[in-house]
Formats: C-alpha cells, sequence, structure tokens
C-alpha cells in the first residue's frame, strides 16, 4: 500500500517563489477596484473614528522619484497603514511643491532663444503644465510603491486655493507686523539671479585668493592714540574676498583687545598683539619661526577702543573725492568698533564691506556708514565701482584687484586658501551676499524667535537630537529673506505708487486679492489691472492714481510653509496641528522650520505634535548617490528586480535615524530575509489547509504545552511589535519578527511539529491543537506585517481559507491586540530550558551524521544525562521528547549533570513515517509500519 498518500503532507497554492513584480500591480488593481483606502476611511467616518493626520511634506514636482523619494513616503505609509489598522481615520493627503526656480529653469532651458519674447503669463503657463506633467508621473511612481493616499485629490502649492491661502497667511502676517521691507545683504546668486534663503544654501570648499592690504592712515592718526610720533603708519587688513575691496566703507577692531603699534621692515603699522608675529612674518616675507626680537620694534601698547576715529586712505581714487567732501564727522573709512572681531585669524583689524556682509552691514548702519554696493543681479560691476571694473564678473575681478593693489603698493601678500564656502543648492555655482532691497519677515518681531523656541519644547522630537538641531537653526538665524525676483510662484500682494513710490502694504487689500486669486489663481496679478485686482484708487500719501504692483514672488519655503494653514486648518478630515511630520534631516533648515516659524507667527501655536527625520540613501560605500559618479540607484529599477515589497522591506529594516546604505548586496540580504519570512507564512498556510475553526478549534486549555508556548510567544510579538510601531521603530520591528520566523518558528516550533502535523489522523486533538495555534500565528503575522509586506501580505490573506477571515482584504482588519490570559512566563522558561538541551543535542546529532553513523537524526537514539532540576522537567514531557529532538528514541537518566549521548538505534524504519522502532512489523496488518502509525491507519480506515 502507497503509505505516503495517508500523510497529510501540506497544501497551499501560495508559492515560494514570490513573483512579486508581477503580482504586486494586480493587488494594485483588486484595491483600486474595490477603492479600498477610501472605503476604510469612509467606514471609520461612519464609526466616528478620531482622525490620524500625518501631513506630507510636498516633493518637488521635477524629475522621476529617486531612492530618497521612496524612503520617505514608505515611511509614512507604514505609519497610515499601521494607524488605520488601528481603528483611526488616517486620511493622508499628499502634496508636491510646484512653484519656484528650478522649474522656471528647465521652462527657460527648454525655450531657449525664445525666452526673451515670452511674456511671465506665457512662462507661467509653462511651468504650470511642467509642474502637473511631474505630479502625474511621481503620483504613479509612488502608487506602484503600495503608498496610500488621497491621490485623487492631491495638494499642489499651485492649486488656485493653496494659492489664495498663501497670500492669506502672508496677509496675517502683515497684520501682526512681521513682514517688513529693507536694504540687507542677501544671500544672491549670479547664475539664477535672484535672492536665496539660508535653506538654499550648501557649502563647498571652494578656494579663493587672500590678500594682506595695507592701509594708509590719514594724518592725525598719532594724536588719536595720544602719542607724539611722526611719519606714516597704516592699518593692514586681510581678506579672502579681495572683489569686496571697492565696497570697503571702514575697519573694525575689538574694543577690548589689545593691539600694538609696530615697526618691521621701515613699515610701521596696528595689528592685534596676538597676531603680532604671524602679520611681522608677513610683512618681512619671512618665516615666524626666523624672525627674531631685533626684526621688529613695538612703539605703542594699546586697547582697540583707542583705535576708533583713526582715519585711512580710500584704496581707489574714485572714492577719495568722496572722502574729502565729506563732513568731518562722517565714519566712513575710519576704524570702528565691534565685537564681533576675533584675534584668531588675519590681523585684529577687519575690511568692513556693508554691502556684502551680514555683521558688516549691522556694524556699518550703527555707524551711520555709506553703503557702496556696486554688483548687479548677474554678478557684475556696476557704474560707481572703480572704471578698470566697472562691467567686470565679481569672481573673475580678483586678478585685475591684486594687480592694482600691487601696483599701488597697497599689497603685502597674497595666497591660495581653500575654505568652505556657500554655493546656490540649485546650480550649485558660488553665490556672494548682496544688499539690496528686500521683503522680510523679522523673526525677533514680538519676540517669535523665542516663541518658537519655546513651542518647539512641547513638541516630540524623533530622534530626539531633532530639537538641539532645529533649536541651534532657530537661535541664529538671520530675518527670512522672503521675496525672489521670478516670475514661478506667488506675487506678494504690494503695490507701488507711481508718483511718490510709496509702499502700498494694506492687510485689507491683500484679502481682496486674494478672493480674485481663489478663483482665478496667481496669474490674475500679471492679466489684471490694480483696479480691477483690488479697491486701491488713491495714494494716501500724494493722492494720485496709478500704481504698480511687486514683481517679486515669494520664496517657496513660503509656500509649502504655509501648509498647515493651507490644508490643515482648512479641513475637517485633518487635525490642526497635526499629529506627526515625517522628512528628511534637511528638512529642518527646510521645512519643518519654515512651517514652524509660519504657524507661531500667524496662529502661536506649533503646526505638529510629533516630528520625525530620517537620513539619506547612500551607496554601499556610504557615499552620496550622483549621476555623474554613477553609483545611483533607482526605485523603479529595484521594483523591476524585487518587487516593492523588497524595497519596503528595505526601508522598514533600516535605522534610518543615520543614512541609509543600499547595494546589490544589501538587498541580496533582505530578498534572503525576505523568503524565510514568506516561507513561515507558507509553512502555517500549508498545514492548516484542512483546518476548519468552527469545527475544529481546540480550547486553551486543552492545547498540547508546546503550542501554548508558541500563543503566549505570538502575545509576546504583537506587545513588542506594537510598542516598535508606535515609536516609529520599525527596523526593531523587522529584527522581532525576523527572528520569531526564523529562529522560533522554522527551526523550532514548527521542526517539533512536522512528526506531529503529518502522520497524525488528520483530526487527532494534537493536530487539531497545533493547527488551532497555528491559524492565530498566520492571522496575527500577516496582520503585523501588513503595514512593511503590504502585497505579500494580501496573497498570504487571500490564500486562507475564507471561513478564517470575516474580511476580503488584511488592510481592512484590525491590529492585533495582545491576550493576556495566553502569556505563560513560567511554560515559556521550561521550553527554555528544553530549548537549550535541544540546541546542544542537536549538535552532537549533527556531528554522528558528519561522521557517517547515521544518515538522519531519526536514525538517532538520544540519551539524557539530567541533573535533579532538569529530570522531573524532561520526565513530565517523556512522551513527546522523541518528537521535540527529532529523534526515534529518547532515554533519560538522573545524573549529576548534564549529559548527552547520541547512538545509532537498532530496530527497523517504518515506512510511513521513518521512525525506527522495535513495534514495527509487529502489526500484521501493517507489517512496515510502527505501532503509532498501524494506529493511525485503523482510524483512517
Ligand atoms: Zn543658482
Ligand atoms: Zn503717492
Ligand atoms: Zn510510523
Amino acid at each position: 500500500m502507497d503509505y505516503k498518500k495517508t500523510l497529510n503532507l501540506p497544501q497551499t497554492r501560495f508559492s515560494m517563489k514570490a513573483g512579486l513584480p508581477q503580482k504586486e500591480p494586480l493587488w494594485l488593481e483588486k484595491w483600486k477596484k474595490s477603492d479600498l483606502y477610501k472605503n476604510i476611511l469612509h467606514e471609520r467616518e461612519k464609526n466616528g473614528a478620531d482622525s490620524y493626520t500625518l501631513h506630507d511634506g510636498p516633493p518637488y514636482a521635477n524629475g522621476n522619484i529617486h531612492m530618497g523619494h521612496a524612503l520617505n513616503k514608505v515611511l509614512k505609509d507604514i505609519v497610515v497603514k499601521y494607524q488605520t489598522m488601528k481603528g483611526l481615520k488616517a486620511k493622508y493627503i499628499p502634496g508636491w511643491d510646484c512653484h519656484g526656480l528650478p522649474i522656471e529653469h528647465q521652462v527657460m532651458q527648454k525655450l531657449r532663444k525664445k525666452k526673451q519674447t515670452k511674456t511671465p503669463l506665457e512662462v507661467r503657463a509653462l511651468c504650470r503644465e511642467y509642474a502637473q506633467n511631474f505630479v502625474t508621473k511621481q503620483t504613479e511612481e509612488f502608487k506602484r510603491l503600495g503608498i496610500w493616499a488621497c491621490w485623487d485629490t492631491p495638494y499642489l502649492t499651485m492649486d488656485y486655493s493653496y494659492e489664495a491661502n498663501i497670500i492669506r497667511l502672508f496677509g496675517d502676517l502683515v497684520e501682526r507686523g512681521y513682514v517688513g521691507r529693507g536694504v540687507k545683504p542677501v544671500h544672491w546668486c549670479a547664475q539664477c539671479e535672484t535672492a536665496l534663503a539660508e535653506a538654499e544654501i550648501e557649502y563647498d570648499t571652494h578656494v579663493s585668493s587672500s590678500v594682506y592690504v595695507r592701509l594708509k592712515c590719514s594724518e592725525g592718526w598719532a594724536e588719536k592714540i595720544g602719542s607724539n610720533l611722526s611719519g606714516g603708519a597704516s592699518l593692514i587688513i586681510w581678506t579672502t574676498t579681495p572683489w569686496t575691496l571697492p565696497s570697503n566703507m571702514a575697519v573694525a577692531v575689538h574694543p577690548k583687545l589689545d593691539y600694538v603699534l609696530v615697526e618691521a621692515g621701515g613699515e610701521t603699522f596696528f595689528v592685534a598683539k596676538d597676531l603680532l608675529l604671524k602679520v611681522i612674518s608677513v610683512v618681512l616675507a619671512k618665516d615666524i619661526d626666523d624672525i627674531s626680537e631685533s626684526d621688529y620694534k613695538v612703539l605703542s601698547e594699546i586697547k582697540g577702543s583707542q583705535l576708533e576715529g583713526i582715519r585711512y586712505e580710500p584704496l581707489f581714487d574714485e572714492y577719495k573725492k568722496d572722502k574729502d567732501e565729506a563732513s568731518s564727522d562722517t565714519k566712513d573709512f575710519s576704524v570702528i568698533l565691534a565685537d564681533f572681531v576675533t584675534a584668531e585669524d588675519g590681523t585684529g583689524c577687519v575690511h568692513i564691506a556693508p554691502g556684502h556682509g551680514e555683521e558688516d552691514f549691522h556694524v556699518a548702519q550703527s555707524y551711520g556708514l555709506g553703503l557702496r554696493m556696486f554688483v548687479d543681479g548677474r554678478g557684475k560691476y556696476m557704474n560707481g565701482a572703480p572704471d578698470f571694473l566697472v562691467g567686470k564678473f565679481i569672481f573673475k575681478s580678483n586678478e585685475p584687484i591684486i594687480e592694482y593693489l600691487e601696483t599701488n603698493e597697497f599689497l603685502l601678500k597674497k595666497e591660495e586658501i581653500s575654505h568652505s564656502y556657500p554655493h546656490c543648492w540649485r546650480c550649485h555655482k558660488v553665490t556672494f551676499l548682496r544688499a539690496t532691497e528686500q521683503w522680510f519677515i523679522n523673526v525677533d518681531h514680538n519676540n517669535l524667535r523665542e516663541r518658537v523656541l519655546e513651542i518647539m519644547d512641547d513638541v516630540k522630537w524623533v530622534p530626539e537630537w531633532g530639537f538641539t538641531r532645529l533649536s541651534e537653526m532657530v537661535k541664529n538665524r538671520p530675518h527670512w529673506c522672503i521675496s525672489r525676483q521670478r516670475a514661478w510662484g506667488v506675487p506678494i500682494p504690494v503695490f507701488y505708487c507711481r508718483s511718490c513710490s510709496h509702499t502700498v502694504l494694506d492687510v485689507s487689500l491683500i484679502r481682496e486679492v486674494a478672493e480674485k486669486i481663489d478663483n482665478k489663481g496667481c496669474d490674475v496679478w500679471y492679466s489684471d489691472t490694480v483696479n480691477e485686482l483690488c479697491s486701491l484708487s488713491k495714494c494716501e500719501k500724494c493722492g494720485e492714481e496709478n500704481f504698480d504692483k511687486e514683481t517679486d514672488i515669494l520664496d517657496v519655503w513660503f509656500d509649502s510653509g504655509a501648509s498647515h494653514y493651507a490644508l490643515l486648518k482648512k479641513s475637517i478630515d485633518l487635525n490642526f496641528p497635526a499629529q506627526l511630520y515625517l522628512e528628511g534631516s534637511d528638512q529642518h533648515r527646510g521645512w519643518f522650520q519654515s512651517s514652524f516659524l509660519l504657524s507661531v507667527a500667524g496662529s502661536d501655536v506649533k503646526p505638529f505634535e510629533e516630528v520625525l527625520t530620517h537620513g539619506f540613501v547612500v551607496d554601499g560605500q556610504g557615499h552620496k548617490m550622483s549621476k555623474s559618479v554613477g553609483n545611483v540607484v533607482s526605485p523603479q529599477k529595484l521594483i523591476q528586480a524585487y518587487g516593492a515589497d523588497l524595497v519596503r522591506l528595505f526601508v522598514a529594516s533600516s535605522d534610518y535615524a543615520d543614512d541609509i546604505k543600499i547595494s546589490d548586496d544589501i538587498m541580496r540580504q533582505k530578498v534572503d530575509a525576505y523568503r524565510k519570512i514568506r516561507n513561515t507564512c507558507r509553512f502555517l498556510l500549508g498545514n492548516t489547509f484542512d483546518f476548519c475553526p468552527e469545527k475544529d478549534e481546540v480550547a486553551y486549555k486543552e492545547l498540547t504545552s508546546i503550542d501554548r508556548w508558541a500563543l503566549s510567544k505570538l502575545q509576546i510579538l504583537i506587545e513588542r511589535s506594537t510598542y516598535y510601531y508606535e515609536n516609529h521603530l520599525f527596523h526593531k520591528f523587522y529584527q522581532e519578527i525576523y527572528h520569531f520566523c526564523t529562529t522560533e518558528m522554522s527551526s523550532f516550533y514548527f521542526d517539533i511539529l512536522k512528526d506531529r502535523l503529518y502522520t497524525a489522523t488528520p483530526k487527532s486533538i494534537e493536530r487539531l491543537s497545533s493547527q488551532t495555534v497555528m491559524k492565530e500565528i498566520l492571522i496575527t503575522l500577516t496582520r503585523l506585517m501588513a503595514p512593511i509586506f503590504v502585497f505579500t501580505s494580501e496573497d498570504i490573506w487571500e490564500n486562507m481559507p475564507d471561513s478564517w477571515k470575516p474580511k476580503s482584504f488584511v488592510h481592512e482588519e484590525s491590529w492585533p491586540i495582545k491576550n493576556d490570559q495566553f502569556i505563560d512566563a513560567s511554560l515559556e522558561k521550561e521550553w527554555e530550558k528544553i530549548h537549550e538541551v535541544r540546541d546542544q543535542a542537536l549538535k552532537i546529532i549533527e556531528k554522528l551524521r558528519a561522521d557517517k553513523v547515521i544518515g538522519s537524526s531519526l536514525e538517532a537514539l538520544l540519551t539524557l544525562h539530567l541533573p535533579e532540576s532538569f529530570f522531573d522537567l524532561f520526565s513530565e514531557y517523556s512522551d513527546n521528547l522523541a518528537m521535540i529532538f527529532i529523534v526515534s528514541e529518547v532515554k533519560i537518566v538522573k545524573d549529576t549533570e548534564l549529559k548527552i549521548v547520541a547512538t545509532k538505534i537498532n530496530g527497523s524504519k517504518c515506512v510511513r513515517c521513518w521512525i525506527y522502532s522495535p513495534s514495527v512489523g509487529e502489526n500484521l496488518e501493517h507489517i512496515e509500519l510502527c505501532d503509532k502509525c498501524s494506529t493511525v491507519m485503523g482510524e483512517l480506515l
């Protein structure tokens, strides 16, 4: 007889091979067909569920998605799916940042020569089309990753209503007094021809020419320091931006630092005492170690404060006239005092160019100095600069300037230095500071800065260093320059009187404009006349009736930073503050900060309760991915090769607190892990195919010991998994579930169960006991994994018998809740002991196999010498020991210490269960079977 047919071998359609790249799109279709996410939201709504709002930081609508997008959106999706399973109404509205320079840039590049002929309205229309195109593309790519969102109703910063809300928020800020206009040095990109925000600057190394320059003190310097010395003296300055020298207006010293007047090499000059030798080495062109006391003579020692007011001759002849004509109380071209001067670098005498430096600008203002800013938007010197420079690009002017200094005997030394320098984040060109008229948000008005810092303390930061990072940035940030000299964006709703230049910044007019924009979008600003836009009719200053519209647009960080206002506050389905903002760590500088500033400035509250930041995806060596290096890994390729669930596993299993490495090797490891987890599920499915809960379920008290153990372990898994999901520790969850599947299930529980599952009578109590628990494990495990393996979990779910599940999709299910009654700590301890002995025994058996004494472990007879403490426990399990150790027989003996002996067993092999037993041959009806199998056969026939 063919006894094999009498075994309960596993049956399932859930294949070993995943085939995710082909199968996943089918699931997407099924979800779409049944409108799954919307239906769930609808049901939550019906049940009056609370909302959970993860507010999407809008990615820029430019290009296909890259690994950074995939990482970010998958993390968000895990949160959304988890919260949904918890029963909350987690409505996730995706956003896109649509305005701004990069898109305008792309459009302009495509236009080439035609760009000169295009009106702002035509350019804007092309930009809108461009952005919309990428919104559509990225939507499809995000969907393919299994991400749930209200894809049909995203928020776009170029939506008319969104644009109107940006204007309204701007109006609120005007009303509260935060908005102002002024001349200030702002970061400027000559390539992009626009001001840049702090957030748009990246630092990179740059080689600059550094020069030591001699400025000749004007007559009267000696009296200033109470000295009767006669003859000349000079101030020596040091700068790494020689191109700013035409803007020099003063020399700053620190009031409390010690300075000396020194004579060396025929030169008499002032220098900070601590930098004396260094500067002498410059003057004498000598190595610092070779300088002896005879090389120089200190003539006088003074405090910096005593130098104040010493005048000097301008470097350029063009300015001499100005100096001579200026009244005696002007401080131009004189020594001023500033606290930011240090004795760490240079000479202690600092070149001040108010038009090109933040600190320079402020100190110059306090002294009432002039502002000589002769650089235009393209980075070229304008009229007013020395003649030989007019029309030249500043970064190409160091050479002629140095030549000029040399000819006129101002130059002491020049050298090249490599240092960290600001670059434009878009075009990567070197940027510079340029004083221009701009619109600002005053971050100190109404104590905004302090209040932001205070309210930030009331937010949960994951990881915690996010707080320190952002608060340091807020503490040190300058006022926010919000104007940009471009076309593609939201206009700054301000008017200027044509006759008297009066600036009209009026809240009610701004709100009128917002209404117009709500209907027709920001294009109305360009298409409509002032009269059509609002009720402004007469200038309150001069009574004239003609106005110009502001041509600057708002910084895009204002656009996206307004999302809490435009979206969260306006939607009844969403919470404000949101529960969670979740973005890459670059957003401390960007969106987290702009959102926080605008939210506190506009309505005195935080925009989010919790913020999570993640690192970046880097290559296998930890290098930044870049097209030019050729180390880019794209999510599209990964999906094609492995499937979206593997991309999701990659994301979930990585510790996002740091940068995350990706390579073929790393993906192969993930595939391996995935297979193990998949096979665990497959085993559960295969061995429960004939289990019908209504008829077959075994009550808890009647479960066998090992099944109760597994059920207890499952509760611990639920508890830990919930904790990990709740705290966004997905990589810990992954480790937990991987350990559970491989160590606790596959190589222990299942191993022990196999004999029982395959060879027992199908409806025997032992088999049903195991199936009762296996079903529970499978249902629970699938739900725990569902937020990560969004497709695989559906596949498992579909392959479960229908009678098991009330819902057709796993994502409709609720989150597992642990049952404390199933937790049995003492039972777990018992099995821990057994597990320990088993591990040792398996090694001994393995050795026997390696030595070819036995073939399979079932050919072994195990004798366990057990100390008292183990003996009682093992006696209790004596009936099951052979099954536990996967041998044919286990004998136990009391001994002083643990000793395990394995030998080859005598007896014959049962052809049905393969166990060696002396009983084989005893039953004449089943001569080839052991007594156990004979009994089973008796029951079956
Ligand atoms: Zn640029
Ligand atoms: Zn006027
Ligand atoms: Zn048998």
